[in-house]
């Protein structure tokens, strides 16, 4: 037998491997392998995409043989399998990538370099001999990657071969199978007569219990020589059992029992009723939409399948996963990135062997080997947190939907402001819509009152509609969120004079200055620099202008002194325990104003809230990006909508230009005629839905290196044309990223097909004529700066 095998390479190919007798457990479809790989035979973990009896064109003496097969179950499903095709065809990377992007990196075996010191003999070099005097110190064998952390320098590597090839080093191989996660157990075996104390102890407990984990033996006062020595003795017997980790959640419980509106019983029929569609559940916050896709889960899993669920990173809170929980109890699986690597591959087991049904994560959850699937869930399906930025850059949502075909389940997108794509779908009947069309509960959608920057009077960024709103607000007992779009202090100092802006010098960005750290940081790479206060070209004072989180909230604190005012944005919840005791504080009333970011708009019930100001409201909308009306659109919503959930609220949206329609529409909640605009304005300029954008992004040191790619660039355009609309290369919007040059084109493909096509010719045509040149494919982007 021949087994194909997908390995973590960037090659577009899979592998063949003859299958022998002597593997620990039958090859199957989906299981892990280990397998020699290249010239030098290094061992590397594979994944088995397909089985053969036979295989023809290739000479079977050229066969290597699989090394193992260590697992009696396989870590991917078939459906995976077609998925992670899907993935690799449409975002331009090898199948063995996709699927080493999603697999836990617990599960990958790696091989070990161990070398020793075979004789003691004099050397010259000054890395040679620092590489001999460690291994004597060290005796016996030392690994390969603990040398290089000892030694630096460059040649350690080539040192080390050289040395090997005198015969004064000698080198072993090693596998460690970073393994599945198990636990000792100590087993009673038979029962003899002991002497010490605390073996006595030991026999006791077990006498009753049979057997424990030596975990919880120790916990009881014996130590594991004590549990080795009644091992040695016969009397017990130690053993290894497969122990999948639960992941610790902070204790908040959720008991609501809801029993469904008459609007929400029609949408959740529609949905059973459905087969393998695609739905659109929209509706205001606060419509009820996650408690019809929490029944919909629920009457799936009752039917004896699985449900997934996906949810952005900010929204994946303690809040989320009790509500969830009060639908499924406490045996639901998460899936994040914060999660240690042994509980990743728990997690994944879980899904593996079936032990739960209802599996709830971030966009890295959309592979997890869930079986009988019967329901995939995105909330927020318009978050740009869906878009994987690394390689293999694909779209969660747009994957969320192929798998839903693959698998023969039902999707539901879910979102108070849909993506224009999805809600464009909708209207053409591609997707089936179901709105909700009023809130829940009796409590009104805040009124939303839109304020003239330019024409009101105000102090600072503070209109004076919002300082006497401010001032009620808190009188009352209740709080306000101010929202805006940025941490730090001043977004950018430039001299009136000359022009010149403070940038980061790595990344042409203008840096923000922080107050509390005294520094001025770069946003895109975090670089650090002191403050400036006078031009460096002409020596006049700086200006500085812009907004964020810090200023406002100094800005505050001189204008409403009595009031307790508090920051919440990625600075200030970087510590988690912090964060959480913030949150916590601002929920329990501590404060009166919290100035903050999308943190602040996402995923958290502050009661108390019932003002929401959006500060500066349309300054996004000025960059050179599509989807600029669309965010701010959803901006306004999101953030207004957290005024009030649980008695009325109001919000005020302070805007420079109060008729630009994502500022009118979201504030006069007519969604409606946003979408109907935006649409028509996507058509026109031929942008998605009506069309399949690709960005090549090419970055480079020196922009003298330029004209080069350019060149090649146009033969590449030359291949490709057929299928793109393919513009000239430009400068970046951002046109310098930690030192390199970025250069962009943003190229349209009409139709799916065209863009698979082309995607194709990219992946194979570029890796040759771009050789050792940084580019990168983003398929379906979602930032264009
Ligand atoms: P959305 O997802 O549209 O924002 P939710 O499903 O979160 O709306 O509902 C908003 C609030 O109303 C939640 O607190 C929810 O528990 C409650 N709710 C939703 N549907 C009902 C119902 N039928 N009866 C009582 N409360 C409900
Ligand atoms: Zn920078």
């Amino acid at each position: 037998m021949f087994a194909e095998v997908a390995l973590n390479i960037p090659l577009d190919r899979t592998f063949i491997y003859r299958v022998p007798e002597t593997v620990s457990s039958k090859p199957e479809v989906g299981k892990r392998v280990i397998v020699p790989f290249g010239r030098s035979d290094f061992l590397k973990t594979g994944i088995i995409v397909s089985l053969k009896e036979k295989i023809e064109d290739i000479n079977e003496a050229y066969i290597k043989e699989i090394f193992d097969i260590p697992d009696n179950f396989s870590l991917f499903t078939e459906n995976n399998i077609k998925l992670a095709r899907e993935i690799a065809k449409r975002y331009a990377s090898s199948l063995g990538e996709v699927l080493f992007f999603f697999l836990p990196s617990g599960f990958v075996i790696e091989e070990t370099s161990y070398i020793y010191l075979k004789r003691e003999e004099h050397v010259k070099g000054k890395i040679e001999k620092q590489i001999v005097d460690y291994l004597k110190k060290k005796k016996g064998k030392v690994k390969l990657i603990s040398l290089s952390r000892a030694i630096k320098g460059k040649s350690v590597y080539s040192t080390v071969k050289n040395l090997i090839r005198k015969g004064i080093i000698g080198k072993e191989e090693d596998i460690t199978y970073t393994l599945l996660p198990t636990q000792k157990f100590a087993v009673l075996n038979e029962i003899k007569p002991v002497k010490g104390k605390k073996e006595i102890k030991a026999l006791e407990i077990l006498k009753t219990v049979k057997e424990l984990p030596v975990k919880e033996l120790k916990e009881k006062g014996i130590p594991y020589d004590t549990i080795k020595r009644l091992s040695a003795k016969g009397i017990i017997k130690i053993e290894e059992r497969e122990h999948l980790v639960n992941v610790k959640k902070q204790a908040l419980t959720d008991n609501r029992k809801i029993v469904l509106t008459a609007d929400q019983k029609k949408a959740l029929k529609e949905i059973m009723a459905g087969k393998n569609e695609t739905f659109l559940l929209y509706g205001v916050t606060g419509s009820g939409k996650m408690e019809v896709y929490l029944h919909a889960a629920l009457e799936t899993v009752k039917k004896g399948k699985s449900v997934l669920i996906l949810v952005p990173e900010l929204l994946l809170t303690p809040e989320l996963r009790a509500r969830v929980e009060s639908y499924f109890g406490e045996n639901i699986v998460v899936f994040h990135s914060k999660l240690s690597k042994k509980e990743l591959v728990s997690q994944w087991l879980k899904a593996v062997k079936g032990k739960s049904k209802v599996f709830m994560g971030t966009r890295m959850s959309l592979m997890l080997p869930i079986k009988d699937l019967g329901l995939i869930i995105v909330d927020e399906e318009q978050d740009t947190s869906y878009k994987e930025q690394q390689k293999p850059l694909y779209h969660a949502r747009e994957m969320a939907v192929k798998r839903g075909n693959i698998e023969k389940c039902p999707v539901i997108l879910v979102s108070a402001t849909p993506s224009v794509e999805s809600y464009y779908r909708a209207s053409i009947g591609k997707y089936k819509a179901l709105e909700l069309k009023k809130r829940v509960s009796n409590i009104p959608l805040p009124y939303i009152k839109v304020v003239d920057l330019k024409e009101e009077k105000r102090v600072g960024i503070f209109s004076e509609s919002l300082i006497s709103a401010i001032k009620n607000t808190v009188k009352k007992g209740e709080q306000v969120l101010l929202f805006i779009n940025r941490r730090g202090f001043f977004s950018s100092g430039f001299c009136p004079k000359c022009g010149f802006m403070a940038e980061c010098e790595d990344c042409a960005v203008p840096l923000v200055y922080h107050k509390n750290l005294n520094k001025l940081i770069c946003h895109i790479c975090g670089k650090k620099y002191n403050p400036i206060y006078r031009c460096p070209e002409c020596g006049t004072k700086l200006e500085f202008k812009g907004y964020g989180t810090e200023r406002v909230e100094e800005e505050v604190k001189v204008l409403f002194p009595e009031f307790r005012t508090v920051r919440l944005d990625q600075d200030s919840v970087r510590n988690p325990t912090k964060g959480a005791k913030l949150i916590a504080d601002i929920k329990n009333g501590k404060y009166d104003i919290i100035v903050g970011t999308q943190i602040a708009s996402k995923g958290h019930n502050f009661p108390k809230l019932t003002l929401v100001a959006v500060l500066m409201a349309d300054t996004g909308y000025l960059l050179p990006d599509f989807r600029s009306a669309e965010r701010t659109f959803q901006t306004i919503v999101h953030t207004t909508g957290r005024a009030g959930r649980f008695k009325p609220g109001a919000a005020i949206v302070q805007a420079f230009d109060p008729e630009n329609p994502a500022v009118k529409y979201a504030a006069e909640y007519k969604f409606d005629l946003f979408y109907k605009e935006e649409i028509e304005a996507r058509e026109i300029f031929n942008y998605p839905p009506f069309s399949y954008p690709v960005v090549l992004e090419f970055q480079i040191e020196k922009t003298s290196k330029f004209t080069k790619i350019e060149e090649k660039f146009n033969i590449l355009k030359e291949k490709i044309k057929p299928y793109f609309n393919v513009p000239p290369l430009n400068p970046a919007p951002i046109p310098k990223i930690s030192g390199r040059y970025r250069f962009i084109t943003f190229m349209r493909a009409a139709n799916e097909n065209d863009l698979l096509k082309g995607v194709d010719i990219l992946k194979n045509e570029m890796p040759t004529l771009f050789r050792g040149i940084r580019y990168r494919i983003d398929v379906d982007p979602v930032y264009l700066l």
